[in-house]
């Protein structure tokens, strides 16, 4: 079907938050706008799920006091926020050995509790130095993305706990190990997130706050704002670029429009046929920047039995597959439910031993923090985004050496009628929900900015 008849001003790909916010900024200015999705289904890398007749996300959740657009947008849409349980001690295993902590600084023998104190203070003096738009011409760019966190951590830090706490965040946030992101590109990170205690804090940081009844209610909320300009199960597969048009194939149709705004991951958008070739340096990036590996899993209890004890449910390792965990209970205690990550190497290996193997890994770890009341839980759901078709992997795309520097300002340049947006394009909060947002409003004002 070719709906050449119906022109729009302008085509967005993709109905994650990037998406949706670029289509009501548009709408909102009077543009005549059609979002065409891949999935059945809005939010993208945010989406409901259920556990014990609770609803979760099996997507983006939290939100931080820094992260504005997004709370501006939640509270827009009425939907509230309430704190990440933290009362109790925080476990923490390193090398086998677990601890507990009042306090989110890690129990690290003295040194390199003192080491990692250091650098924490380097990489904000020298996250300061990359320019917001353009941390690809930093003074000292080329030098830092030549390396991987991996290399730079072999070379600059000297103890062994400090040396796996580094890589143990490296996993974390990028969902990659520490040998497949660039030293530019954590540092580009640290200083989006507003530095290391911001993005892995709770209290003050950007685990702070969920919201109440899941984040996947935002794009819900924002997608019936666009009163059915979305088309659904329509994947974008060639895009044509023409003097004064772009023409855009799924495969059951055709549309048409004066402009277009890409929303999805890179990987994703590598995957699209462009009849009229971009730039080298943006086919470059494209093919450059590989999502991380993520499995979120929720574990349901009778009850928080946790808390009890005084623990906080939170917990962290550098050994264990099941690395990073918050209590996910209902307020009312009516079930104790813990929710994590297995990430980076940890997901690759788990997503490929199939999910009753992944259930018997995360209960087997789950003891190892909690003690043997851990071992018997209610139900176990998990989602795999390594394995999503319209995602491939999460929480967000990296860039290993060599990338940013030669490929970098491709990074938000238009290529002729196409703009880009997406969570990877913000230059604050770049890979969060909040960065989507941004990216929205950056690629929306640009269009409407643009001749013809
Ligand atoms: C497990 C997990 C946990 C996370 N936790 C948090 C968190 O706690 N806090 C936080 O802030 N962020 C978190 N994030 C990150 C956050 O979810 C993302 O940064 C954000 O949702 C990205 O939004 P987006 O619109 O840029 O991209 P996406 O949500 O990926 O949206 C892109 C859309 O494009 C569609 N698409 C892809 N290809 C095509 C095509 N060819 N044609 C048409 N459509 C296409 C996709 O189906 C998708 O709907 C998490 C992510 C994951 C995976």
């Amino acid at each position: 079907m070719d709906h050449l008849n119906s022109t729009w001003d302008v085509i967005v790909v993709g109905a994650g938050l990037a998406g949706l916010k670029t289509a009501i900024e548009l709408s909102a200015a009077g543009r005549k706008v059609l979002v065409l999705e891949a999935r059945d289904r809005v939010g993208g890398r945010s989406k409901p799920g259920e556990i014990c007749g609770q609803v979760i996300d099996l997507g983006g959740q939290w939100v931080g006091p820094g992260q504005k657009s997004l709370l501006k947008q939640a509270e827009e849409l009425g939907v509230k926020t309430y704190s990440q349980y933290i009362r109790g001690k925080a476990l923490m295993r390193l090398d086998g050995k677990l601890t507990e902590s009042r306090t989110t600084i890690p129990k690290l023998p003295l040194f390199s509790l003192l080491e990692v104190g250091l650098l924490e203070q380097r990489w904000k003096r020298e996250s300061r130095t990359l320019p917001t738009d353009a941390p690809w011409s930093a003074p000292r760019a080329r030098e830092w993305d030549a390396q991987s966190v991996e290399s730079w951590i072999l070379k600059n830090v000297r103890t062994h706990a400090a040396r796996e706490l580094l890589r143990a965040i490296t996993r974390t946030l990028f969902c990659a190990e520490a040998s497949q992101v660039s030293y530019l590109c954590l540092l580009e990170f640290m200083r989006q997130a507003h530095g290391l205690e911001v993005a892995t804090g709770v209290e003050g940081g950007a685990q702070q706050d969920k919201f109440v009844g899941g984040a996947w209610q935002i794009p819900r909320r924002m997608a019936e704002r666009l009163c059915g300009s979305i088309i659904f199960d329509s994947p974008v597969q060639e895009i044509e670029q023409h003097e004064d048009h772009v023409r855009v194939t799924t495969p059951e149709a055709r549309y048409t429009a004066r402009r277009l705004v890409m929303t999805v991951p890179p990987a994703l958008a590598a995957q699209v046929h462009y009849a009229r070739p971009l730039s080298t340096r943006r086919l470059g990036l494209l093919q450059r920047m590989p999502m991380g590996s993520v499995i979120k899993i929720h574990v349901a209890y009778e009850s928080p039995f946790w808390r009890r004890r005084g623990l906080s449910g939170m917990a962290f390792s550098n050994d264990l597959h099941f690395s990073a965990v918050f209590d996910q209970s209902p307020p009312d205690e009516s079930l104790g439910i813990l929710v994590g990550f297995m990430d980076a190497a940890h997901a690759v290996e788990m997503s490929a031993h199939g999910e009753e193997a992944r259930r018997t890994q995360a209960v087997s770890d789950l003891v190892k923090y909690f003690g043997a009341e851990a071992a018997q839980p209610l139900a176990y759901v998990d989602q795999d985004w390594t394995q999503d078709r319209w995602s491939l992997g999460g929480y967000v795309a990296h860039m290993p050496p060599g990338v940013m520097t030669t490929y970098g300002s491709a990074l938000r340049e238009p290529c002729g009628r196409i703009h880009w947006a997406g969570s990877e394009t913000a230059n604050e909060w770049a890979g969060y929900l909040d960065g989507a947002l941004q990216s929205g409003i950056r690629a929306s004002g640009e269009v409407l900015l643009a001749q013809g």
